[in-house]
């Protein structure tokens, strides 16, 4: 049994990563398309043998309602239109998954949780790492301490932009630069390998004068995250360098390295630690698997299942929260401290 899915917005990921991904998924099925544009809407239907009454417009997505093959509506539009696209599914009583950055501001993110609290459908992010093997099999060392306590994790997620015209460089569509693009991953991954919550943040952000690129979203912003028991971890995300995207969890008596850890693929864990007098280090080696089918695979298993998600709004907002700090961090100069989470807020 598969959960049909509704891909609303037709660019990079849904033509790139997310159709093509459906192949490898199990458990899901693209059945409907929402697109601005009828030419692109007409080509891919073809593509993906989706039918022609299963194509809509901005102006017909809540029409999605009458369609009894869509289970699920997938979110893929500017960060800016998440909210909107998600309160409006939730009345279409689909269960929404939504990309990352949930959305601009915590209070939007409020605004989405409760929409489909009421409508009673599920809603997860879709923060891919957490679905990923590679990260997953991290997460399970830094768990079980298999070389000590973690003491500190260094991030970095970076890549170059070059079109000033896009949305992902207009503040009111994006919300931010860089940190809510890319760094957000580095902030993310964090929490999921730690199981626990930041305690305070310090940002220092950047953006060359005169750049265009850069005229409304930050080019760079580098930040530290306490948490509990002095672990820190320190975080850069940059929209002008060479692709760059690993992390490395330092710990008592080792340290695990994964490079591209927020890539889409080609994830390489690297170890180090003591035996005796000597230092080991090895490369392991486990069954990669496209991430995104398996992102997809387990909100469609929560549908059949009626099970939580292990990403849901809860964790979108949290990140959402913790960006705000960092933003204000770096304006005013100095720490930020955030509230405490209680444990019922973030399902890990
Ligand atoms: P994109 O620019 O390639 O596609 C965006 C789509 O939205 C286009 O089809 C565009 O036509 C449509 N659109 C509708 N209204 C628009 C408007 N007013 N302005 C601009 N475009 C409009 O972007 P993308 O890279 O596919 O990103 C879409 C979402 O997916 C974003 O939220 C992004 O953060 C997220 N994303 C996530 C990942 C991931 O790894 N999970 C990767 C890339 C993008």
């Amino acid at each position: 049994q598969r959960v049909g899915y509704a891909l609303v917005g037709l660019g990079h990921l849904t033509l790139e990563e997310l159709l093509p991904a459906f192949g490898e998924c199990k458990k899901s099925k693209p059945v409907a398309l929402v697109s601005g544009s009828p030419e692109k809407l007409a080509k891919v239907a073809k593509q993906y043998g989706i039918k022609p009454t299963s194509c809509y417009s901005y102006a017909d997505y809540d029409k999605l309602k009458d369609n009894p093959e869509v289970q699920a509506i997938y979110i893929v539009l500017p960060n800016s239109m998440h909210a909107e696209y998600v309160i409006r599914g939730a009345k279409t009583g689909k269960h929404i998954l939504c990309e990352k950055p949930m959305a601009n501001s915590a209070r939007e993110c409020e605004l989405m949780i409760a929409a489909c609290k009421e409508a009673k459908v599920k809603l997860m992010i879709a923060y891919r790492i957490q679905y990923e093997p590679y990260n997953r099999l991290v997460r399970d060392m830094v768990r079980s301490q298999k070389f000590g306590k973690v003491k500190y994790i260094q991030g970095q997620n970076s890549q170059s932009s070059a079109n000033a015209d896009h949305w992902r460089h207009k503040k009111a569509l994006a919300g931010g630069g860089a940190l809510p693009d890319i760094g957000l991953y580095c902030l993310n991954t964090s929490r999921f390998l730690l199981g626990t919550e930041p305690t305070e943040v310090f940002g220092y952000m950047h953006s060359t004068p005169g750049n265009p690129l850069f005229k409304e979203v930050e080019e760079m912003m580098s930040w530290q995250m306490r948490f509990p028991g002095g672990i820190v971890v320190d975080s850069i995300t940059h929209y002008d360098t060479h692709d760059s995207r690993f992390y490395r969890v330092n710990a008592e008596r080792g340290w695990l390295h994964l490079d591209n850890g927020y890539a889409y693929r080609g994830q390489q864990l690297k170890t180090s630690h003591a035996e005796g007098p000597a230092k080991m280090q090895n490369q392991i080696t486990i069954g990669a698997k496209n991430q995104f089918a398996a992102e997809m695979d387990h909100f469609s298993e929560c549908i059949l299942e009626n099970k939580p998600p292990h990403t849901p709004g809860e964790e979108g907002l949290q990140d959402q929260r913790i960006m705000e700090a960092i933003y204000q961090s770096a304006r005013e100069g100095r720490p930020v401290k955030l509230p405490p989470v209680s444990g019922t807020d973030v399902f890990r």
